[in-house]
This record gives C-alpha cells, structure tokens and sequence, in this order.
C-alpha cells in the first residue's frame, strides 16, 4: 500500500538508496510463488514457529489456509536462545515444508541462518526468511541478495529503523529488489511483553521506502491472547500483511507455544480482520475452503 498519510511534509532523507521511497514511488509489489505482498491484498503468513514434524505441520497448514492465509511460515533451521532448547529439524524440515507445499498449494516462508545453507533453503522455500538476530550479517545478506527468491528480513531487536533500511540495501544491491521489511519488535525496558511492538515502524517505513512492510504481532508480543489486538492495530496502521504463529497443538509445542494462536483461535481473528479490512478499503483472503485451489 502506497503513502496514504496524506502529509505532504518533506521527510528527512534517510541513508538508504535503492530502499529509498523516491526511488520507485510506484511502490515495489513482490511476488512469492504467485501470491502479491505490497498489493491491494493483505497477506497474512501463518504457521507453527517450527516445524515439528510431518502430522503437526500438514493439519496447522490445513487450518490456516482454511483461515485464509496466503503463505505457511516454518522454521527448519531455529536460531535459540538456549543451545539446549529444539534447534529444528533442519534438512528434514525443509522437505517436509516443500512436501506440504506440494498437498496445500501455500507458498513457504523460512529462515535461512548461514549464507553456505542459502542455495538449500531456495530450493525447498518461496521466501527466504533473514531473522531478527541477524539482520546484521551482512554475508549473509549478500547472498540472499543474489539468490533467486525474495526475502523477508525482520528487524534486528535492537536496530533502527535506518539500520533496516541499511540493511534491506544490502539485499537490493546485489540485484534482488524483491525484499519485504518486518517489525517484529524490539527489546525495551518494558518486560510485561516479549519484545514492544514498534507500530511507529509501519508509517515511517511506508514514508521512507517503496518496499512492502508486514507486521509479526506473536515475536512482538510473546502472548497468544494479544496476537489478534495487535494485528488489527498494525493492518490500521498500514500494514502490508501479517507474520502470525499457528500451532496445531499449542501445549504441545516445541517453540514458542505461548505465542502461537490455536486454529480457532486463528479463524475467529481472520473473520474480524477481514471485517476491519472492509472499513479500510483493504482486502483480505478468503477462507481457502471457499476458493481452493489445485495441487500444485
Ligand atoms: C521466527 O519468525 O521464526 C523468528 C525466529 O523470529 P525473529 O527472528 O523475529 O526472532
Ligand atoms: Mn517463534
């Protein structure tokens, strides 16, 4: 969604070049196996933080698709705070999420860590997904900047605004304008929450860049019953799309459990998003159900 403040005030201009919004004012739409971020669409992505195993990851993306999610989020590759916590089924996860792909037409979005496992994760994944942690590795953000799938680069949970912008450079320079910005939060001194949600984040960056912004209301929150508060907060504050963790088995899950929505829990937020989305003009998918597609 383009510049909707209506504020005609000269912005400062930031570092960024290529990012920057008078570089292409047209706004950058990208295209992630066939679905539009940065459209007329909201597109919310949705899934369990990781992938647990075949059963677990199948019946999550039925239901978000059922809910009316464009693209199954997965981690296959875990960064973890505790060495001892799941580090993620790794290689394995990655054919899991491709074969799930194959049974549920969802496009994928996961994490790739280290720039020697980027050409693994392109070949299993739609979206290459840079994390919070290492929003700074320049390396590694390089390499996606030369591979051939978009990417979606959180925001490191310290780094400015500028320094996302900086680092969405990175990706840019090396040719691959297809790059999404995600506010996930960040740390503060407040610890009632996981992280504060930086919804400031979503009109300065539509200010300041043509490129598409989603919104990770779970990271940013850490608490599954403000996941559906704070995803309309963002979708009214202009938000591209959604970043949102399902699990199919809340209790039961391996990360970040707290966090993830139930399959309920996640249809009954879509139904008032798509509500909300009406009031502002936006769209929003329908429930899959109602418009499936065929097997890819
Ligand atoms: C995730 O989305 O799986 C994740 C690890 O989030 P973040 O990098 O924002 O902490
Ligand atoms: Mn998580």
């Amino acid at each position: 969604m383009r510049r909707q403040d209506g504020n005609s005030e000269d912005t400062a201009v930031g570092p960024a070049r290529l990012a920057a919004y008078e570089s292409k004012p047209e706004g950058t739409i990208v295209v992630a196996g066939g679905v539009e971020i940065g459209g007329p669409e909201v597109i919310v992505m949705a899934g369990p933080c990781a992938v647990e195993s075949r059963e677990q990851l199948l019946t999550t993306a039925r239901a978000i698709q059922d809910g009316g999610a464009r693209i199954l989020r997965g981690g296959a590759f875990k960064p973890r705070t505790s060495p001892y916590s799941f580090q993620g089924l790794k290689e394995e996860g990655l054919e899991l999420l491709a074969w799930v792909r194959r049974e549920t037409g969802l496009p994928i979005v996961t994490e790739v860590m280290e720039t020697r496992n980027v050409e693994l994760v392109s070949d299993h994944a739609d979206i290459l997904q840079v994390g919070s942690r290492h929003m700074h590795d320049y390396a590694l953000l390089e390499e996606v900047g030369r591979a051939r799938l978009p990417v979606l680069l959180k925001r490191g949970w310290c780094a400015t605004l500028d320094e996302l912008l900086l680092a969405a450079e990175y990706v840019l320079k090396q040719g691959n304008e297809q790059v999404v910005l995600c506010e996930r939060g960040i740390r503060t001194f407040e610890p009632s929450t996981r992280n504060t949600l930086d919804l400031n984040a979503i009109p300065f960056l539509k200010r300041r860049t043509h490129l598409p912004v989603v919104v990770d209301p779970s990271h940013g929150t850490g608490h599954r019953w403000m996941v559906p508060t704070m995803s309309k907060a963002a979708l009214a504050a202009g938000a591209d799309g959604l970043l949102v963790e399902v699990h199919s088995d809340v209790e039961a899950a391996l990360s970040d459990g707290e966090q993830s929505l139930t399959p309920e829990g996640f249809r009954a937020m879509m139904d008032d998003l798509r509500g909300l989305c009406g009031v502002l003009g936006r769209r929003l998918g329908a429930p899959a159900s109602r418009e499936r597609q065929p097997n890819r």
